[in-house]
């Protein structure tokens, strides 16, 4: 008798193993397939992880005492289907993240179920009402409720009926989630195939020495299949890219394929145009604006073999490819390449669990290499390989720094230096264009009562509220939550009616820019403006084409884009990353600011930079106007040290919420005893003592966090593993607790 081992694609942890189901010999199954299983009342969706021939001599009624359910239907064979490989990374997420069989699954397959919501009818728990037939009320107990359908068809229920029992209160309904499969077409469609339609393909460009030297050390190790780490640094515009469409050309003749990382934001029409340039049909696109439709249309074409390299963002890092050769991530220190919800998943680690078993080379591409990798590099993990200049010599753009303290001191209010106002008016004389960059969305962050010097929160979560001007008039967003109300004019403490705007977001940056130029034609780009599909590209068009003099947005604007006529960049605060409770805010600051400078200039203008700031003395801000990463990296690394933080540690980090306070605090406090009390005698741990969230109140819910910092994650793998289970089996069913292992952001 065959037995598989079934995970169900369930996101509930109470289901978070793998159930065994005898498989008849009618049906023919293999490992990774989607199969249809019965579960409880209902039948669910799961993958196949494991096949086993159970014991013949014991079978049957000896040993195996169970009875196991069996497997009744065919496998769904237009399901996407994980291969073996892909079985066991799912296995490795499970172990590392913590996470569920189900999320573990369904992060790296196109979307297979779809949540829906259903009616369903169940018997009512308090007296009274008319009785129900006897054979109803069984199967309502049994199986907690029926469908409407389930009524009428099998127990004859009329509609009339229906109404009196629901009116009588024998009968509720409730709303419950069903899960539905989503039904694929695994091929595509010939009018699919771009190959037919595809211009000649450009070819690649002569590199430059340093460029080469690149691309031979990542060749070479290609032929040794040896799985290499290389940290490729190099300025923004010394033709990284180059070196990485290269080295996948040379994969592909060697019949070997690659993937392709690049950050969600800048994934832009010009990244993917360039691939496809390049490579042609060969190339998929994943990324999770695509619609469903075309994500499957994708994941089958390289599933299928029609196309072998992959360019995408984070969760691209899971494409069916059977003969990785090749694993590029792209603008390496990105934080979106660290997933912030289940599974809490770290690209490089999974990269590097892929480029392992494939005997894969991995490339980790930037300007600005995070202190993870070139903490590697340094130690003979990694190897690093650098482009120290710009394509043809163009010069990194001269960057000044504005102190915006004596901006005010000498009385300015504006949100814009004396520098950045001449700065723009000289770039708008000579017909070039701008960027402008500011890190917040919305009019003004911050509304402050003048008499008690309360601000306007939001009423779920201990965040100020954002002014946002709209069509008609002006309302306050919660950025955290997404709450929205009308503008105050009084004060919620005091009842003042004096309540003055504070802080600039983007929105109140175009509004002054008016002012100041009233001419000027500005597009903005931030998530306000750009929630409507396909408006992204279309604003970033209208700006190539010429059609705008600048370019004002946030972090989505930092990376990536290349416009031949940019010769000014101006950054309107460069503190406001540094403001964060994050011992990482350095390092991002630091990153973002290069990387805005790295817009500048890229073709013959010549280009320039102003930074305003508060914060002038701070070693990120100058090292980044000095566009000097050995500097940032030698003062953050020692910083590092003195804390004992990340690269010198890795840190997991617990997270405990509930709608009372002290319940949240309670369950954190005990979850904090008890792994203290696992770890005591490991070597090098700390476990620091539970305290309120950056964010301590978020959509309604008190935040508790219990970080653990350790030199080794094999030391304290099985006591996190318990007693995060141990804690999640004890908590009521209202409490959360989430676990993020190598917590990349930490309040
Ligand atoms: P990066 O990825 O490091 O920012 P890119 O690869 O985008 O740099 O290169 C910057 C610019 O230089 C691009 O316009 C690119 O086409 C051009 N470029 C790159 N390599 C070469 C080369 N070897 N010869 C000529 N132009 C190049
Ligand atoms: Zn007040
Ligand atoms: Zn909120």
């Amino acid at each position: 008798m065959i037995v598989a081992a079934i995970a169900v694609l369930m996101r509930a942890r109470q289901v978070d193993q793998l159930y065994d189901y005898e498989v008849p010999a009618s049906v023919d199954i293999q490992i990774g397939q989607c199969v249809m299983v019965p579960f409880g009342a209902r039948y669910v969706l799961g993958y196949v992880v494991r096949l086993t021939q159970a014991d013949q001599a014991a079978a049957p009624g000896e040993t195996q005492t169970r009875a196991l359910r069996m497997i009744d239907r065919e496998p769904l064979h237009d399901a996407p289907m994980l291969a073996a490989e892909l079985v066991e990374l799912a296995a490795f997420l499970r172990d590392r993240y913590m996470c569920t069989w189900g999320s573990a699954i369904s992060t790296m397959l196109p979307p297979v179920t779809r949540t829906k919501q259903k009616v369903r009818y169940r018997a009512s728990e308090q007296a009274g009402g008319s009785p129900l037939p006897e054979e109803l009320l069984r199967y309502l107990k049994r199986y907690r409720g029926a469908s409407r359908k389930t009524l009428v068809e099998r127990f004859q229920v009329s509609a009339q009926q229906l109404a009196k029992w629901l009116e009588d209160g024998s009968l509720t309904v409730v709303s419950e989630a069903v899960q539905k499969y989503v039904r694929t077409r695994a091929t595509a469609s010939a009018k699919d195939d771009p190959a037919a339609v595809d211009p000649p393909l450009e070819a690649s460009m002569t590199l430059s020495s340093e460029q080469q030297a690149a691309y031979d050390a990542v060749c070479a190790s290609m032929d040794q299949g040896a799985a290499q780490t290389f940290v490729l640094r190099g300025v923004t515009g010394s033709g990284k890219t180059e070196v990485y469409l290269q080295a996948i050309e040379y994969s592909l003749q060697r019949n070997l394929q690659a993937i392709m990382l690049v950050p969600e934001i800048a994934l832009t029409a010009q990244m993917t145009a360039r691939f496809k340039r390049r490579f042609g049909a060969r190339v998929a696109v994943l990324h999770s604006h695509l619609t469903e439709r075309d994500k499957h249309t994708e994941w089958h074409r390289i599933a299928n073999g029609q196309a072998d390299v992959v360019v995408g963002a984070r969760s691209a890092i899971f494409a069916p490819l059977t003969r990785l050769g090749l694993i590029l991530v792209d603008e390496e220190h990105e934080s979106s390449y660290k997933q912030e919800r289940e599974p809490r998943y770290v690209v490089r680690e999974v990269a590097q669990w892929r480029a392992q078993r494939a005997g894969a080379v991995m490339v980790l591409g930037s300007a600005t290499p995070s202190l993870d990798a070139m903490y590697r590099a340094e130690r003979g993990r990694y190897q690093l390989l650098t482009l120290n200049t710009r394509i043809q010599r163009r010069p990194l753009p001269e960057v000044s720094v504005v102190d915006m303290r004596q901006e005010v001191r000498r009385g300015g209010h504006s949100l814009f230096s004396g520098a950045l106002r001449e700065g723009l008016q000289h770039t708008l004389a000579r017909r070039e264009q701008a960027i402008l960059f500011l890190n917040r969305r919305g009019f003004s962050t911050v509304l402050l009562c003048r008499e008690c010097g309360e601000a306007a929160t939001c009423p779920h979560c201990d965040v100020s509220l954002t002014l946002h001007k709209t069509r008609d008039g002006s309302r306050l967003r919660c950025h955290f939550c997404g709450h929205s109300e009308g503008l105050r004019t009084q004060c919620a403490g005091c009842g003042s009616v004096r309540v003055r705007q504070f802080g600039a977001g983007t929105q109140r940056v175009e509004h002054e820019l008016l002012e100041l130029f009233p001419d000027l034609r500005v597009v903005r780009m931030d998530v306000d403006t750009t929630t409507a599909k396909g408006a992204h590209e279309r604003l970033l068009a209208e700006f190539e084409r010429g059609d705008a003099d600048v370019l004002l947005g946030t972090q989505m604007i930092a990376k990536g884009l290349d416009f031949e006529r940019v010769s000014l960049v101006g950054v309107v605060a460069a503190d406001t990353s540094l403001r964060v409770p994050d011992f990482r805010a350095a390092e991002r600051t630091f990153q973002l600011l290069v990387q805005v400078a790295g817009r500048a200039g890229r073709h013959g203008t010549p280009g320039r930079m102003i930074v305003q700031t508060f914060a002038p003395d701070h070693y990120a801000i100058l090292a980044a106007a000095r566009q000097d990463y050995g500097r940032f990296y030698e003062t953050e690394l020692a910083a590092r040290k003195m804390m004992d933080y990340p690269p010198f540690t890795e840190i997991t980090q617990f997270m405990i919420a509930h709608r009372d306070g002290p319940t949240a605090q309670r369950h954190a406090a005990a979850l904090q005893d008890e792994l203290a009390r696992r770890l005591q005698s490991a070597a090098g741990v700390r476990v620091l003592p539970a305290v309120p969230a950056a964010v301590p109140r978020a959509k309604g819910l008190y935040r508790y966090q219990v970080t653990a910092l350790y030199r080794s994650f094999a030391a304290v793998r099985s006591a996190v593993q318990d007693v995060y289970r141990h804690a999640q089996n004890k908590a009521p069913a209202d409490l959360s607790i989430t676990v993020d292992v190598n917590a990349h952001s930490v309040g």
